[in-house]
């Protein structure tokens, strides 16, 4: 299939409330216990899908997250508007009490197609104190359990930082004993709370990608990387060096068609409405409010920067991976102010950069 992310993104992220119970220590959106009265209102929300629907077909896969999304009373209604109208709909909901089997079950009714939970440690120790909250890790496998009793596809996510990375073994044992579809393994952007937190070397990261892709070839589930675009370089490398056996079958069908990154087949609406090319990118380029969802994705500067790889810089600008792979935008800007610099992240060392003759010759 080909895939024009000019014209749509694979992901539409919807941030449907700040609002929840945890205090998690990575916390991107700095989440609160209270909704705030600027979210946009259940109009304004079907407003959204019908946005998300107009990129047309196919078209793009739509989250509902939060914050925790259970806060909403009208997240039903958003899950039954979109499905109705041939969106695919995934949800994340924070490991709380409040997202009980009835609730599920009624939003499995209403069309939902996938829940994804996030487990960032093997055992309720480990998990708790990353959440900061006791008993987390106990209403997540209650979640995973309703999950998995109504049969909706089941996706965990984790979180890869200095913290978590000593148990990230034991992670994958832990998710593996679950009949899950997909693995989303997110790389620590430090914003929010996460800034907090301590992110792990570069060559710990491509340890990690390494130990992630030989993983994905013994696993029934498929296994994505957020914010580690640098996963699909790795894959690529070992595939052409013949170091890989072949993949379980069925493993890529779940994966998007090809590389999704920030504003590159990727769009999240905050819980205010704002556009931005990825939750860990704080760059509002409008605001869903003045209808003009498609328009600002598929126009937008800083979206069509984004989606060229020959408008990055320092090592991922000359680097032979960049249409590939780009690096992580949000991280850039977390640690340079700029969303077009190199991804720290990254060990690897392209080439440097060769001169045009005609330069060359000017300065001899
Ligand atoms: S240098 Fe940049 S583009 Fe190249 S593999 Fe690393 S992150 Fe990707």
């Amino acid at each position: 299939m080909v895939v024009d992310f000019e014209r749509a993104p694979f992901l539409v992220i919807w941030e449907v409330t700040r609002a929840c119970a945890l205090a998690c220590v990575h916390c991107r959106a700095d989440a609160i216990a209270r909704r705030d009265p600027r979210e946009l209102t259940t109009a304004e929300g079907f407003q959204l899908i019908d946005q998300v629907r107009s990129f047309g077909n196919p078209p793009p896969l739509l989250v509902l997250t939060g914050g925790d999304p259970m806060w909403r009373k009208d997240l039903a209604e958003f899950v039954g508007h979109a499905s109705r109208a041939g969106l695919t709909v995934a949800l994340t909901p924070s490991g709380t009490a409040m997202a009980t089997r009835r609730r599920l079950e009624e939003l499995k009714a209403a069309g939902l197609s996938r829940v994804a939970v996030s487990l960032d440690g093997p055992d309720p120790e480990r998990h708790d104190a990353f959440r900061r909250v006791k008993g987390s890790y106990a209403n997540t496998l209650k979640i995973i359990d309703a999950t998995l009793e109504l049969g909706l596809p089941l996706q965990i996510n984790s979180t890869v930082s200095r913290r978590t990375l000593a148990s990230l073994e034991a992670m994958a044992a832990r998710v593996a004993e679950f009949p899950l579809t997909l693995w989303a393994v997110f790389f620590l952007v430090e914003m929010g709370r996460g800034a907090s937190l301590e992110q792990i070397t570069a060559e710990e990261c491509e340890q990690v990608l390494e130990f992630l892709d030989g993983l994905s070839r013994r696993v029934p589930f498929g296994i994505k990387t957020t914010e580690a675009p640098h996963y699909r370089r790795v894959q690529a490398e070992a595939e052409r060096n013949g170091s890989s056996a072949s993949p379980v079958l069925g493993r890529r069908q779940l994966r998007a068609p090809r590389a999704v990154n920030d504003g590159n087949g990727f769009v999240f609406v905050d819980h205010l409405g704002n556009v931005c090319p990825s939750g860990f990118l704080p760059m509002p380029r409008g605001n869903v409010r003045e209808g003009r969802l498609v328009e600002l994705y598929r126009e937008d500067e800083v979206f069509r920067g984004l989606r060229n790889p020959d408008a990055l810089g320092g090592r991922c600008g000359r680097c032979e991976w960049r249409a590939l792979c780009g690096g992580s935008r949000s991280r850039a800007f977390a640690t340079t102010g700029d969303a077009f610099a190199e991804d720290p992240l990254c060990g690897y060392e392209p080439a440097p950069a060769v001169a045009p003759l005609g330069a060359l010759l000017a300065t001899a």
